[in-house]
């Protein structure tokens, strides 16, 4: 297939827009990372969606609608969801509600809920106002890689395989959209991102997190979102993060990289200067750097054949959780606190 690659401008959308409404695939920048689309109602075109990225049968997607008013054909919107709406979107939190019949049971992986996101992008905007169906979009990455933060990421993995890249630049966030259950009793974080669980608690007066989102699951445990029990991020080479008291973790990973053949140290900014003329990637000077940076990093770390990456964690709360999620993922849980 000849994948269309274009700078996103009124008519590389409208082309777009109707690419979408014939049933193929398009990929589009969103403040979290690319999407890849498809009409959420349309099941066949739903499926490419899953043999483009490889993605397993299990793991359900994320309708993208240009406003709440698109919702009332998908999903049962309570007053909180309403609240959460109205605080929040356009932007990145994604919210689990009672699905409807319209939406077929390949986009949610047969599961009773649907998980809805207005994107705050100009481009993503435009293609949802343009095309007027919902879309679903997952990250656009194949399944297993990085998520894409770039238009080249999405080229370098979906060239040849889907109708339509729209270039729009870096992702403003970089770390994929929190993902809110409100089918339940609290409402529950089963993946962190930008908007974080004190942002949420300050709207509705309580969120809680799954306590999976830090750990591997058990074995036989039940997913409580189906994304969790897929390999992700994962970088080609093994991978350990370190925490905890700034000097151990300076000298700790020194201590690795000297001892390993080929290997590369994801730093703080700061901390740069401290290991040396040893081979550094930074990682930002802050959570919100680093998530912009991480996923791009992580790729970077497959192009240069390193064999170990060492990278520096964050502690603390708020978007942190969402940055050492994906990097505990990244390292197959290796975090070492020290
Ligand atoms: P992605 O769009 O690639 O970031 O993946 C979307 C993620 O949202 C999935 O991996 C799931 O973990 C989560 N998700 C989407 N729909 C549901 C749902 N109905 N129930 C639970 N989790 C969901
Ligand atoms: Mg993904």
């Amino acid at each position: 297939m000849n994948t269309i690659y274009q700078p996103a401008d009124e008519q590389s959308i409208r082309t777009a827009a109707a690419l979408l409404k014939e049933g193929q695939l398009v990929a589009f920048p969103t403040e979290t990372v690319y999407g890849l689309g498809a009409d959420a109602l349309n099941e066949e075109a739903v499926k490419y969606i899953f043999a483009a990225k490889g993605r397993p049968a299990d793991n359900p997607l994320i309708v993208h609608v240009a406003d709440k008013s698109q919702l009332d054909d998908l999903c049962e919107v309570t007053p909180e969801a309403e609240k959460l709406m109205d605080a929040f979107w356009p932007g990145p939190l994604t919210i689990l509600l009672k699905k409807k019949a319209a939406v077929p049971d390949v986009t949610t992986a047969g599961l009773p809920s649907v998980a809805v996101r207005c994107p705050d992008h100009p481009v993503a905007l435009a293609l949802l106002k343009e095309s007027q169906v919902p879309v679903a979009a997952p990250s656009a990455n194949r399944s297993g890689r990085p998520s894409p933060t770039t238009a080249e990421h999405v080229y370098e993995d979906m060239n040849g395989r889907i109708a339509m890249i729209l270039k729009g630049g870096d992702c403003r966030v970089g770390v994929e959209s929190t993902v809110l259950d409100m089918t339940g009793s609290v409402p529950c974080i089963l993946r962190p991102g930008a908007v974080t669980r004190e942002m949420v608690a300050k709207v509705l007066g309580s969120c809680t997190v799954a306590d999976s989102v830090m750990r591997p699951l058990k074995e036989g445990e039940a997913a409580p979102s189906p994304g969790m029990k897929h390999r992700h991020y994962a970088p080609k080479a093994s991978m350990t993060v370190y925490v905890g008291d700034h000097e151990k973790v300076i000298a700790e990973i020194c201590r690795r990289y000297d001892a390993a053949e080929n290997a590369v140290i994801l730093a703080m900014e700061n901390d740069i200067p401290a290991f040396g003329a040893r081979h550094t990637l930074s990682i930002g000077a802050s959570p919100e750097e680093t998530a912009h940076l991480l996923f791009k990093r992580l790729r970077e770390t497959d192009e240069m054949g390193v064999s170990l990456v060492l990278a520096q964690g964050w502690e603390g709360e708020e978007m942190v959780l969402a940055v050492m999620n994906r990097m505990a993922r990244a390292a197959a849980f290796d975090v070492v606190k020290l």
